[in-house]
């Protein structure tokens, strides 16, 4: 979609007019059948990334992602599942779509390739899952927290009787930040996110392992910096999960 067709799809769907689907018919991504994002068949076409490496270096294999032995010295991150690639081709346009183009439902798809990538590398169940939060500002002008939605979807999934917590309040970006994908340079973009997120309360992360959701990562540096202020403010062990990584070109 254009631009301009993207400012009158946004204005459709937060008037919830009936006209949408006139004006803007869904097709599946993938193969085009009509009325549906993705279809099922196009979802289960999707594969689960069979390797996982270290989140920091990118180089070394590690069992479920974790963070390899060099690595650890420098991150606070216990390790970082990456559920498929983005270079799936359903999957690069289905998260522009859910991120650029507000297409919300998509949640529930992308949060099922998530939630099938969980359970087969078995990753433990966390104490605590925690979307990546968006500014108050963004909030507003996007309208929803895309990894909030996943983040729900998957507390939901994963453990449907219990109350596996999810918390969007304890974790907040108190700084508002460009869009990282809109900063060219490695350097600049970790400094731009340093310093943006703060703890509201302690004591309900202290000693608690924490699943962290976002969509998708590219360098991994908010995510990074998460997990290093839920560390400092006594978390046990932070791992994340993300849909996809897409490559990063300028990477030194
Ligand atoms: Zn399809
Ligand atoms: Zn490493």
């Amino acid at each position: 979609m254009k631009p301009l067709q993207t400012i009158i799809f946004k204005f459709l769907k937060d008037t919830k007019l009936a006209v949408l689907d006139v004006f803007f018919p869904i097709n599946c991504i993938g193969c085009g059948i009509e009325d549906v994002w993705i279809c099922d068949m196009c979802i289960k076409k999707i594969k689960i990334r069979d390797q996982q490496f270290c989140p920091i270096c990118e180089k070394i294999i590690t069992p479920d992602g974790q963070v390899c032995f060099a690595c650890k010295k420098i991150s606070a991150l216990t390790g970082m599942l990456v559920a498929t690639s983005y270079q799936e081709s359903i999957i690069s346009k289905a998260v522009h779509l859910f991120k650029y183009r507000f297409v919300q439902e998509l949640h529930v798809q992308l949060s099922e390739i998530v939630s099938k990538a969980i359970q087969s590398y078995e990753l433990p169940l966390p104490d605590l899952i925690i979307p990546i939060p968006l500014h108050a500002k963004r909030l507003r002008w996007r309208g929803f927290n895309q990894s909030t939605l996943l983040a729900n979807d998957l507390a939901r999934k994963l453990l449907p009787d219990s109350q596996l917590e999810l918390r969007d309040d304890i974790l907040i970006r108190n700084r508002y930040t460009s869009p990282q994908m809109a900063i060219k340079d490695h350097h600049a973009r970790n400094l731009n996110i340093k310093g943006a997120f703060t703890v509201t309360d302690k004591s309900i992360i202290k000693d608690k392992k924490i699943l962290l959701i976002d969509d998708i990562t590219t360098t991994g540096f908010t995510i990074f910096e998460c997990a290093s202020v839920l560390k400092a403010a006594g978390a046990k062990e932070i791992y994340a999960v993300v849909i996809a990584r897409q490559e990063y070109k300028q990477k030194s």
